[in-house]
């Protein structure tokens, strides 16, 4: 990584102001003057990131820390188990690998990969899934390990779907394919264990949550149990982990369903917890996105936090919002179907002065969309359900470059020789095309255009 887009805690107002993608965080050293007990100073970082780098890379040169290491983190939404998914996952070669093909070199090229689990993985001691109450197969586990997935959320409304032994299977199972799991274990310690991975020299910490329980069986600490997001826990096991690890991520399912927009209640914990010490807050839950923001904290120590919050990453796979095109609905028919692969960057660094910190940097978000051929399977038997994720910058520059060579004058009438046929192709085409320029601007309006990448 280039050390040239770090920028050291003692300019992280400056940076806050200037940088949605870049800032500092955590801090035990810190010199500046307390202002109050808490300030929120870029709530809404959806400014010009980009003008800002070449200019501040110079002046601030000087200052520059050394990187004692770093890790790269991608964080995706719900994988949530609809039949269709499922269905979906049994048309392909490779399974359940081959629905989000494209994203896994996103998830192989990061040395973290997060995702919330939204379902049970217990064939033994469930009952098989169905609406509203998930049992994901049991080959999910190990598809999602070959994917790269390295740390997964359990704690989530469908967490007991398949009741207390589910919760248990599910953990076992998942550990069993050595994949880690926050938030949910076969006892109360075990779920509100935090996890620590260390990579390339950092430790990272993992804490996850639930706001939001359909079936909520916790009522044992002996047996299996789903961990609820409680303000007061939540700091101490922040506090806990910073004395074993670099940074802290929490991760929380939360919001309401449907609002692109948090709610007081997801604003005042993402801001207590990054108060409170947290790096960064990974929010999932409502099916749609919600806004990234960085937000800088001082305590009453005159500490400063800087941490970044996504208050929603969107469904990851589903198959909700089937039936949307985007000629023939209003745009917000589709929100269930976009999402993102947020990156983000922590460095372990050495200040001039010698003090250790950590540093957010680089926090950027690859924008992507859930094709869904339900229109398509239910006008022809012949066509076998598929749902794939769907990276949208590729596929919009693809679609360019076909389109070009469709509606040339001597290459197009050659690759389809029938003008009607031709033209039919075109119009299909230009109607993606359509359809991916759209999602990709709802997108940036919804989670902050500053954060997606270039
Ligand atoms: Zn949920």
């Amino acid at each position: 990584m280039i050390l040239n887009y770090k920028i050291t805690r003692t300019v992280a107002a400056l940076c806050a102001s200037i940088l949605a993608s870049c800032a500092t965080i955590g801090s035990s050293h810190s010199e500046s003057t307390p202002t109050s007990d808490v300030t929120v100073a870029q709530s809404e970082l959806r400014h010009e990131a980009n003008g800002g780098h070449a200019a501040h890379r110079t002046s601030l040169s000087s200052h520059l820390p050394t990187v004692l290491g770093e890790v790269h983190i991608v964080a995706v939404g719900d994988v949530m188990m609809h039949v269709d998914v499922v269905q979906a996952s049994k048309n392909q070669d490779n399974g359940f690998g081959d629905l989000w093909a494209d994203v896994i070199p996103l998830f192989k090229n990061a040395d973290i990969a997060f995702g919330n689990l939204e379902t049970p993985v217990a064939p033994e001691s469930g009952k098989k899934g169905q609406p509203f109450m998930f049992n994901a197969p049991e080959n999910l586990p190990t598809a999602m390990k070959a994917s790269g997935w390295t740390v997964l959320s359990t704690a989530n409304n469908h967490a007991f779907d398949q009741g207390a032994k589910g919760v248990k299977e599910t953990v076992d199972r998942l550990n069993a394919a050595q994949l880690i799991t926050i938030g949910t274990g076969e006892s109360k310690i075990a779920a509100e264990q935090t996890k620590v991975l260390e990579k390339n020299g950092v430790k990272i910490a993992f804490i996850g949550f639930t706001d939001i329980f359909n079936i909520d069986l916790d009522n044992k600490a002996t047996a299996p149990w789903v961990r609820r997001l409680e303000l007061d826990s939540a700091l101490a096991a922040i506090k806990a982990a910073r004395q074993q690890a670099d940074a802290v991520i929490v991760s929380i399912h939360w919001g309401d369903e449907y609002h692109h927009e948090p709610n007081m209640r997801q604003r005042q914990i993402a801001t207590a917890l990054i108060h409170g010490g947290a790096d960064v807050v990974l929010g999932h839950h409502p099916h749609v996105l919600q806004p990234a923001e960085v937000i800088d904290t001082i305590d009453e120590a005159g500490n400063r936090h800087t941490g970044l919050v996504i208050y929603s990453l969107g469904n990851f796979i589903s198959n909700q919002d089937r039936m949307y095109r985007a000629d023939l609905f209003p745009v917000a028919a589709g929100d269930s179907r976009d999402e993102i692969a947020l990156q983000f960057t922590l460095s372990k660094v050495r200040q001039p002065n010698g003090s250790e910190d950590m540093i957010l940097g680089e926090v950027v978000y690859e924008p992507l969309w859930v094709e869904n051929n339900w229109n398509e399977a239910h006008a022809s038997k012949d066509v076998k359900r598929n749902i794939h994720i769907t990276r949208i910058r590729d596929a919009i520059e693809k679609t360019w470059q076909e389109l070009d060579q469709l509606t040339d004058p001597i290459e197009g009438p050659k690759l389809i020789v029938d003008d009607k046929q031709r033209r039919s192709t075109i119009l299909d085409k230009q109607e993606y095309l359509r359809t991916l320029l759209l999602r990709k601007g709802r997108i940036a309006s919804i989670v902050g255009s500053a954060f997606e990448a270039r």
